[in-house]
């Protein structure tokens, strides 16, 4: 009989348990609800699994904040700044490393691969040593053993936690692989000792480019760890192909592999030719990055190739990787037409979905039928109305490569825009988003529910923009923005107005600690019914003749951070939001407005696993972004905006955007990453951020003349624009203010010195 099985489970519970939980203890710091409520939810994730017919269930999957944090603290990888408070009050000196306190400053935290979960960046240097500590791992597993479960803890295997560190004396972190190895044999063989049958390494950096040296050091590794004593060890590799690193897997003394059938299914007959015959294969046939329900005319073909005499006892079903990515459950999402909810897979239908096939392959007639039925289904919905429209598909197809292109080139457009805006040198201006403050957040509530009507939340929103307007123009501010009031949040936003968007109300995916979001679903072909920004934009531009610019978010990022329906590729998805934001910024400079923001802040992360699939991706997202500004008159000025992330890598790929003004996120590298744009000598204007929004301390004067003269050391005076480094919606009034008056008072100081 074929196992079911997966590789982690979400986290945060179906009505966001563990979040409310953490945000209690970090008010009252009152541990014992914390840890209750954390049993509690993996206990019931665990149920729910079995409930859905999985065989084995994963432990220390959960995590209270994050798993590369946990196995940093596994190993006793602590900054020495942290010591002291994790002796004298572990849980506080946890959430010291997560989130920072009074005294301490956290670890960093980055995007986990190609999602929009975050980890905690473990901080080495080069005499680390590690020990094994609390075994949590074998903790969770005895929880679930006191179950009756058959139960398999998930480590982040040797190599992928060293590549995902950093060292904070730029020594390289692959050569404490001999002080770490010891460290992962002990915690072997106490899993061992305790009876644990299989343990889960996951090794996802095994689908990226490696060097002969990382190469090398799974050798290393995997030999070292199948010595001792130890639990049969599942190999995971995950988000993208083996490929080249195919062979010097299939080499490595393991007792299980798991691969990701869905986002590299070609990898399926390689895998199976150099897969010895003893050890176990894992087939990751359910996607587990994305929400919809799986298409048996797809998974069926894998599971042919499967040779009938692995079937019994060496292959496993899973999903491709970790369900952390999807929500729990999709059947409480009753709010949506029950055609596209039958279409919804979340963890739990997912599970559901893997005994189908497992009892399927077993010879189980009902389930053949069902997913029979499945496939039916799948079939018909590429025929329901709004998936397939032909005015939409009419119109990518009828594109010409004009589209692209603005009318003349960008010099000869900042020369003509500068006479037609008439900016000063180093003109200053923000990102697009003032405060959200309290009163804005009920009268959306308030809105959403009913308590006032379209009238009254109109015009709290207009007394909003009015205000800001009149703030900013008393600064002194160039370019003026109307602060986004209007907006929950900058996908949400354009989703609910474009047609072939959907919502669900608990489709929450853990972010990075106690953060979630709730991505938006692309069901159905794109297209926007009617303006969507316009009228405010308008209506801030009416208060003032300053100019105001028009904000937007750009289509890569609003594919980056939704669900993505699987039946159409992204790039012709993104093609089709590139088209629907194209007629906005079309409404837009026919409305008056001068400039026009195109926010991507999403643009590096869709960057693919493998570099050889750079440039292609590079590519589509560069082309829909010019799609989306093309054809604007030269006297238009386009803004973009990137943050969150390095640009060096993809310098060329920001400068072939053709934005006429970039806006980036610097402060925080101490404007680094202007000698990328210098190297580069890019041609356009760039407002590296002068100050770190995401703190609420005030920036002084001459720490911002102290940035715009290092900006200015690289870049030509004509180029440089003076503002925050992101927008301020998160920030209050209180900070904003003086912070917004100290950046105008820089920027007119470093002019007069020009
Ligand atoms: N215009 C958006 C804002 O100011 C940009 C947000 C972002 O870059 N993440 O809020
Ligand atoms: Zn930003």
């Amino acid at each position: 009989m074929t196992r079911t099985t997966y590789l982690g489970f979400p986290r945060i519970g179906q009505r966001r348990e563990l979040k409310r939980a953490l945000e209690t203890y970090w008010r009252n710091g009152y541990a014992t609800s914390l840890l209750d409520t954390a049993r509690e939810l993996r206990q019931r994730h665990w149920q729910q699994a079995k409930t859905a017919g999985i065989d084995t269930v994963a432990v220390n999957d959960f995590s209270l904040y994050d798993h590369v944090l946990d196995t940093a603290l596994l190993f006793d990888a602590v900054p020495e700044r942290y010591r002291s408070l994790l002796r004298s009050d572990p849980l506080a000196g946890y959430f010291a490393m997560a989130r920072g306190n009074r005294e301490l400053h956290a670890l960093e935290m980055t995007k986990w691969f190609d999602t929009n979960y975050h980890y905690l960046v473990p901080e080495l240097h080069a005499r680390q040593r590690f020990q094994l500590t609390h075994n949590k791992p074998l903790a969770e597993w005895m929880e679930a053993q006191a179950l009756n479960l058959d139960a398999r803890p998930v480590l982040l295997g040797p190599i992928s936690f060293l590549r995902l560190s950093k060292t904070v004396d730029g020594s390289d972190a692959l050569t404490l692989l001999d002080a770490l190895l010891p460290a992962y044999v002990a915690l072997l063989e106490e899993l061992a000792q305790a009876g644990v049958p299989w343990v889960q390494l996951d090794e996802p950096c095994l689908v990226q480019d490696l060097d002969a040296a990382t190469q090398h050091a799974y050798v290393t590794a995997y030999t070292a760890l199948a010595i001792g004593p130890s639990p049969r060890r599942l190999l995971t590799t995950y988000f993208g192909s083996l490929g080249d690193n195919l062979s010097l897997v299939a080499g490595l003394p393991i007792d299980g592999l798991h691969v990701d059938l869905v986002r590299a299914p070609e990898q399926l007959d390689a895998v199976l030719s150099a897969l010895p015959e003893h050890v176990v294969l894992s087939a990751g046939v359910i996607d587990g990055r994305n929400i919809w329900r799986s298409d048996p005319a797809q998974v069926r073909p894998l599971l042919a190739k499967i040779p009938a005499r692995r079937h019994s006892d060496r292959f496993w079903l899973a999903p491709s990787c970790s369900l952390l990515h999807v929500p729990i459950d999709a059947t409480h999402e009753s709010a949506l037409p029950s055609d596209l909810r039958n279409g919804l897979a979340f963890a739990q239908q997912k599970l559901e979905e893997l005994r189908l096939y497992a009892d399927a392959l077993g010879g189980d007639i009902n389930a053949t039928h069902a997913l029979d039925k499945q496939a039916m289904y799948c079939a018909e919905r590429q025929r329901a109305p709004g998936v397939k429209r032909p005015d939409v598909r009419a119109r990518m197809h009828a594109l010409s490569s004009q589209a692209t292109l603005r009318r003349s080139s960008l010099a000869h457009r900042l020369r003509v825009q500068a006479n037609a805006l008439a900016l000063p040198p180093l003109p200053t201006t923000t990102i697009g988003s003032f405060p959200q403050t309290e009163s804005l957040r009920r009268a959306r509530a308030d809105h959403r529910a009913g308590r006032i009507d379209d009238d009254a939340y109109e015009m709290v929103l207009r007394e909003e923009i009015e205000r800001v307007i009149r703030f900013q123009e008393s600064i002194d501010l160039d370019v003026l923005v109307h602060g986004e009031p209007e907006r929950n949040d900058m996908v949400e936003y354009f989703g609910e107005q474009l047609d072939g968007f959907a919502f669900t109300r608990h489709g929450w995916v853990q972010s990075y600690g106690s953060r979630c979001v709730k991505p938006p679903i692309i069901w159905g072909d794109v297209a926007r019914p009617k303006p969507m920004t316009v009228r405010w934009s308008r209506y801030a531009q009416s208060l003032t003749h300053k100019p105001v610019k028009g904000m937007l978010t750009g289509p890569v990022t609003v594919l980056q951070w939704s669900f993505v329906r699987d039946d159409l590729s992204r790039e012709e998805v993104c093609l089709q939001l590139a088209l629907a934001l194209r007629d906005e910024v079309h409404d837009l400079e026919a409305a008056g407005i001068r400039v026009i923001q195109i926010d991507e802040p999403a643009l590096r992360e869709g960057l693919p696993m493998r570099r050889t699939e750079h440039a292609a991706y590079l590519d589509w997202a560069v082309r829909c972004f010019r799609i989306t500004a093309g054809g604007t008159s030269d006297t238009t000025q386009i803004h973009t905006h990137m943050c969150y992330s390095e640009f060096n890598d993809i310098i060329e790929a920001v400068a072939a955007l053709d934005a006429d003004v970039i806006s980036i996120e610097s402060s925080r590298s101490r404007m680094e990453l202007l000698q990328a744009f210098e190297a580069f000598s890019y041609p356009g204007s760039i407002g590296p951020g002068v100050y770190d929004i995401h703190s609420p301390r005030v920036p002084s004067h001459e720490e911002m003349v102290n940035l715009l003269e290092r900006a200015l050391a690289v870049l030509d005076p004509g180029q440089l624009w003076v503002n925050p480094d992101c927008g301020l919606k998160t920030r209050g009034w209180a900070e904003t203010e003086p912070a917004l008056v100290a950046m105008v008072g820089a920027a007119k100081a470093v002019r007069r010195t020009l």
